[in-house]
């Protein structure tokens, strides 16, 4: 079986989308890569930080979908991170109205000793510090370390972040983040410069438009299926993530065609995270569910073509 090691925060979001409202409910990038890796046959494991006022029935939730949480660390008296966000009419896009960083401000990420040994790490939006602090604590190179990130970090550390992008695999990153993090805007050049700075591979997320796996000459494209109900996208990209490198980690194997066949186990776990508010979708999905999607993608994307 696999090991797959997942930092990231574990937080509060608030959200607001056309369809409605929430409180505070579960968030954060690790639970969305979590709950998405916990539909493969694998060891998984979150490093990350929450405060006091952290529920005990979500830390029961991830221990339920079979996640290691000894690397997550509860701090006495502190706060959980917390953001909030509210989406535009297409849903393509959205505002972050608050980001309160609280315990994540002063965490210091340790790896459990089971899992230094992780073939797969899975390095989740966090300060790009903190990212490689996970990759210094490894005990030897893992097969495959995998990077997303945003914005924010390229507004707020972008020296670290380009620092950490030197020691990875892949990069997982959304077609407006490409674009600032390159300067260009054709994205085929965007993953070129990319390469350049360190990944091997580059996956560039467009949202209800799919994504694009790219590696020097050779790219893939895999479109999102077309849902009829699209509720929340909160979550999609780090589902996305969850379902890539939980489909490596079980797979133990990272070419061209697996990272393929990944970019699709990603896009379809996307899928469900959209139809519901928060992590409610990932929490309720079961294999058979996710098979018959599977089968939808192959039917969504194969054709056949005769040459004039
Ligand atoms: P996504 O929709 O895939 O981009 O991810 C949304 C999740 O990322 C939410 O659950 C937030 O809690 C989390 N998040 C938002 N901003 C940040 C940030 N600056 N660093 C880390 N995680 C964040």
């Amino acid at each position: 079986m696999g090991k797959l090691l997942i930092v990231g925060t574990v937080a509060f979001d608030a959200i607001e989308t056309p369809f409605g409202k929430t409180d505070k409910i579960l968030g954060g990038a690790a639970t969305f890569i979590g709950l998405a890796a916990s539909q493969f046959n694998l060891k998984s494991a979150i490093v990350s930080v929450v405060g006091e006022d952290f529920p005990q029935e979500y830390l029961d939730l991830l221990s339920s979908k079979n996640i290691d949480i000894t690397g997550l660390q509860v701090v006495k008296g502190g706060k959980t991170f917390f953001w909030s966000g509210k989406y535009h009419n297409d849903l393509n896009s959205r505002d972050t109205l608050s980001t309160e960083l609280n315990v994540l401000a002063d965490f210091e990420p340790l790896v459990p000793e089971n899992f230094k040994d992780a073939d797969v790490v899975m390095l989740g939006n966090l300060h790009p510090s903190t990212q490689l602090s996970v990759i210094n604590q490894m005990e030897e190179r893992p097969k495959l370390i995998v990077l997303d990130t945003m914005n924010f970090w390229m507004d707020h550390a972008l020296d670290e972040l380009m620092e950490v992008i030197k020691h990875i695999d892949v990069i997982t990153i959304n077609d407006e983040e490409a674009r600032q993090l390159t300067g260009e805007y054709s994205l085929v050049k965007a993953a070129e410069k990319i390469q350049e700075m360190g990944p091997k591979f580059v996956v560039i997320k467009k949202g209800e438009h799919g994504a694009l796996l790219f590696q020097g000459s050779k790219v893939f494209f895999a479109p999102a299926l077309p849902l009829e109900e699209v509720f929340d996208p909160t979550g999609a990209g780090d589902t996305f993530a969850g379902g890539f490198t939980g489909y490596l980690a079980e797979y133990k194997n990272a070419n061209f065609s697996s990272l393929k066949r990944a970019v699709i186990h990603g896009s379809n776990l996307a899928s469900f995270c959209v139809e519901k508010f928060g992590t409610e979708r990932m929490t309720n999905l079961d294999k058979e569910e996710v098979n018959n999607r599977l089968i939808q993608f192959r039917e969504l994307t194969q054709f056949d073509i005769e040459l004039q």
